[in-house]
């Protein structure tokens, strides 16, 4: 059986790794159309690779999956995080997670990762050919005596540009094909999987920050809540974490997920809109009421400004109690039931306006790509073309920050690699 798989990447080589396994005898290759293997492993995590993270559960896990979610928890009953850090560790590299559950090579350099996925590929016999780039695929039918089978088969061919000191093109045929073309920012890039009759989710950026130019909380540059939530009002989106204030606007973990889950949202509307940033991360404003009259209770005679509730940064404080009109040198007991309401609101659902986005260069990916109705999502076999499968970025799969990207790659190339029908 030849197998070829289309792209470099992570999803690439694993791809080829789980098809030796299951097809000892499978002849495989990968064609890669830049001179470069792996190259988004070696910049990723800042060079050091979060090659997944540690969470305890599936569910957990497949939490993180803005879109691809319920397929992916089904997928990680097969292939999961523990199974990744046992590959790689098993091979020599040894893994360390961090306290945020991110999970890097104790070598903290990306170019363990990629050493292991090469040598797996080497032992076995995987023919690599860079400057290949796919252009399309057609099916056609092997005769007898053409085919390896013995008998008439179809099969598919593909046609490369190759690229090289004399650029040319060729083409040649193989049993199953493992398309590991990885996030497509144009849907220009995803047009030649179209053309076979697959469906596409139109791709828009993911896990980027957001721009504040008219919002003077800009001047706080640098504050950064521990706990903070920032959503979209008259929408179920939002997403909680550390929240940074920056010279441009918004950034940390909260706005990233909620980049990621708004994702399509946000370009819908051009990333021209109003979020509510809940300080605090407490949305019950009873609650939050009750703890101010807490401090109210225990230390009326305390200046305000000196009494940060949920131990806030002081610069935001100071800025929150200018923002509710609140005398930031009154005592508490002087703030009275309206004072305390302004302050419980502007601790819980405090407006900014975004007008434009950042792209995060740590860790950008694409929303979007084959739509997963096109896809059979026990085998990721092509639902319209039947031996071809799909594995990593370019399906419409996509997660927030903190090695899920990876661990998608990792799972759907190990299943796409079992071949199955
Ligand atoms: C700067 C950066 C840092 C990141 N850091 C992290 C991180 O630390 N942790 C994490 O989980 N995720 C991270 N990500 C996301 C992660 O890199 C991707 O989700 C992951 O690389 C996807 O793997 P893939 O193999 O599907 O695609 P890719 O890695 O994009 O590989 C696809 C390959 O296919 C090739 N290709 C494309 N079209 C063709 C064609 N027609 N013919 C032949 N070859 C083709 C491409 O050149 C490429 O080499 C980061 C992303 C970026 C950009």
């Amino acid at each position: 059986m030849r197998v070829a798989i289309i792209g470099g990447g992570a999803a690439g080589f694993f791809a080829a790794y789980s098809v030796r396994k299951h097809h000892p005898d499978a002849e495989i290759s990968i064609f890669e159309k830049t001179k470069k293997l792996l190259s988004k492993v070696k910049v990723s995590g800042g060079g050091r690779c979060n090659v997944t993270n540690g969470c305890a559960s599936i569910k957990q896990l497949s939490l993180a999956y803005p879109r691809g979610s319920k397929s992916l928890r089904k997928l990680f009953q097969q292939y999961n995080n523990r199974d990744v850090m046992s590959w790689f560790t098993e091979r020599g590299v040894p893994l360390v997670e961090q306290e945020d559950g991110c999970i890097f090579p104790v070598s903290q350099n990306s170019q363990s990762i990629i050493d292991a996925l090469v040598a797996e590929c080497r032992r076995g016999k995987v023919n690599i050919a860079v400057g290949h780039m796919a252009q399309s695929i057609f099916a056609e039918t092997a005769s007898a005596s053409e085919s390896k089978l013995g008998q008439a088969s179809r099969v598919w061919r593909i046609t490369f540009r190759n690229s090289g000191s004399q650029s040319s093109a060729s083409s040649q045929s193989f049993d199953k094909v493992i398309i590991t073309t990885g996030g497509s920012p144009k849907p220009s890039g995803l047009e030649w999987l179209a053309n076979m009759g697959h469906r596409i989710e139109q791709p828009v950026p993911s896990l980027f920050t957001f721009n504040m130019p008219t919002e003077s909380i800009t001047e706080l540059m640098g504050v950064v809540v521990e706990q903070a939530q920032i959503s979209i009002p008259s929408t179920n989106l939002k997403g909680d974490g550390p929240l940074l204030i920056t010279h441009w606007g918004m950034s940390g973990p909260a706005v990233l997920k909620l980049s990621a889950f708004g994702a399509r949202y946000l370009s819908g509307r051009d990333y021209q809109l109003k979020v509510a940033v809940n300080w605090i991360n407490e949305t019950n404003f009873d609650k939050v009421f009750d703890l101010l009259s807490e401090i109210v209770t225990h230390s009326p005679q305390k200046i305000i400004a000196n009494q940060r509730p949920h131990g806030l940064p002081d610069r935001l404080w100071k800025y929150l109690l200018q923002r509710a009109e609140v005398e930031a040198n009154k005592k508490w007991q002087d703030l009275g039931k309206k004072g305390l309401h302004k302050l419980t609101r502007i601790l819980t659902v405090d407006e900014y306006q975004v007008s434009g986005k950042t792209t995060f260069k740590e860790e950008f990916v694409t929303c979007g790509g084959v739509s997963l109705d096109s896809v059979n999502m026990q085998t990721l076999q092509s639902k319209v073309c039947s031996g071809i499968y799909f594995a990593g970025e370019v399906l419409d799969i996509d997660g927030i920050t903190g090695g899920y990207n990876f661990q998608a790659a990792w799972t759907t190339a190990y299943i796409a690699g079992q071949l199955a029908e």
